[in-house]
C-alpha cells in the first residue's frame, strides 16, 4: 500500500525494544514471503477470474508460510490506484482489457514487507507498467546514504515522463518501522525540495505510481480497508470489540471489513460499529484512491534497506 497522509519523518527508529533482534533479518523474511505471495497472485490472475479469490489465496498463502498479513491484499484496476480490496460477497472479476495492480503486504514478528507489481491484460499498456517499473529500478540504483528523499522523487518522476505519462504526485512510498506500515517519512514520487537525508539503515517502500489521467488521485466512497489510530471510549459495545480485535489481532496494522466477518458477522451492527470507530477517530479508513475515470495507473513497488554502497532490494 501507499501513504497519502503526509506525514514527516518521526520515530522511524521503532519501539525501542529490538536491541537484540536482528531487525534487517526479520525484514528479509517478510520480504521473502511477500514477494512469493505476490508471483502467486500474478500467476493466478487473469480475465475471468475473481478479485475475492485471488485475496484469499494470497493471504492464505502467506499465512501458511508462517508470516503475518501487513495488509489486505490490494487489487486495484485501471483507474483506481490503491486500497481497493475485495468485499466479503465480491463479485467483480478480471476484465479483457483491464490493467491491475497487485499489492501485497506481510509481517514477520511486526517487521513488514510490500511489494506490488501491475498487470497488462490487453496487452496494450506495456508502456505504462514499463514506466513504473523503470522509475523503481533506476530509484533503487540512485539511493545511497546521504542522498535527500526529494531526490529520489526526482529519479522517478523523470524516468515516468521520459515514456509519456504522468507520475501520481499525492501517492507516496513510505518508511517502515515495527508494526507501522507508514512509519512517518515519503519518499515522493516527484521532485520535491529537500525532504530528509537517507540513512545507512534505514528500511522503506518506493513505490512510483504511473498515469495516463491527471497524476493526482481523489479518495472514492468506497473503503474496505481500516487501521486501529487509538482506542477510545465506545457507546457501542460491538465498537469495543472491534477496537480490541484490531488491537489483538491486527496490533495496529491495517485491516479489511471482510476480515471481521467470522467474529462479528456482516451485518447492521457490525456496520454501524465500524462507522462510530471512524467517526470517533479510533479507526482510520483507507478509501479507495482513483486518478480521472476512463485513466490508467500503472505501480510498481519493493521494500529494501539502504546498505553503505546502495539500497538492496529485500522483496525479491
Ligand atoms: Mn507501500
Ligand atoms: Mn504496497
Amino acid at each position: 500500500m501507499e501513504n497519502n497522509k503526509g506525514k514527516v519523518k518521526d520515530g522511524v527508529e521503532g519501539d525501542g525494544d529490538g536491541e537484540d533482534v536482528d531487525e534487517i533479518g526479520l525484514y528479509e523474511k517478510a520480504g521473502a514471503v511477500a514477494f512469493e505471495a505476490l508471483k502467486k497472485g500474478a500467476k493466478m490472475a487473469k480475465p475471468g477470474v475473481k478479485l475475492l479469490e485471488i485475496a484469499e489465496k494470497i493471504e492464505k498463502g502467506i499465512v501458511e508460510s508462517g508470516a503475518g498479513i501487513g495488509f489486505p491484499v490490494n487489487l486495484s484496476l485501471n483507474e483506481n490506484a490503491a486500497h481497493y480490496t475485495p468485499k466479503f460477497d465480491d463479485d467483480l472479476a478480471i476484465g479483457e482489457k483491464d490493467v491491475l495492480k497487485i499489492d501485497v503486504g506481510t509481517h514477520v514478528e511486526g517487521y513488514i514487507g510490500d511489494c506490488a507489481l501491475t498487470l497488462d491484460f490487453s496487452g496494450e499498456n506495456g508502456k505504462l507498467v514499463e514506466a513504473g517499473a523503470n522509475a523503481l529500478e533506476a530509484a533503487v540504483a540512485f539511493i545511497r546514504p546521504g542522498k535527500k528523499t526529494g531526490e529520489v522523487g526526482a529519479v522517478i518522476e523523470e524516468e515516468i515522463r521520459k515514456l509519456g505519462f504522468r507520475p501520481v504526485e499525492n501517492l507516496t512510498g513510505h518508511y517502515l518501522a515495527k508494526f507501522k506500515l507508514h512509519a512517518g517519512g515519503e519518499i515522493p514520487n516527484v521532485a520535491r525540495a529537500g525532504g530528509f537525508e537517507i540513512e545507512e539503515g534505514d528500511v522503506f517502500a518506493i513505490e512510483p505510481f504511473a498515469s495516463t489521467g491527471a497524476g493526482y488521485v481523489a479518495e472514492a466512497g468506497l473503503v474496505e480497508i481500516f487501521e486501529l489510530i487509538e482506542k477510545r471510549p465506545m457507546r457501542q459495545r460491538e465498537a469495543r470489540k472491534i477496537l480490541d480485535y484490531a488491537e489483538t489481532r491486527f496490533r495496529g496494522l491495517p485491516f479489511a471489513e471482510r476480515w471481521l466477518h467470522s467474529e462479528f458477522g456482516s451485518g447492521l451492527m457490525m456496520r454501524s460499529a465500524l462507522r462510530e470507530l471512524v467517526l470517533s477517530g479510533s479507526l482510520h479508513q483507507y478509501p479507495v484512491l482513483h486518478d480521472k475515470k476512463g485513466s490508467l495507473v500503472s505501480q510498481s513497488e519493493y521494500t529494501v534497506v539502504v546498505e553503505k554502497d546502495g539500497a538492496r532490494i529485500l522483496t525479491k
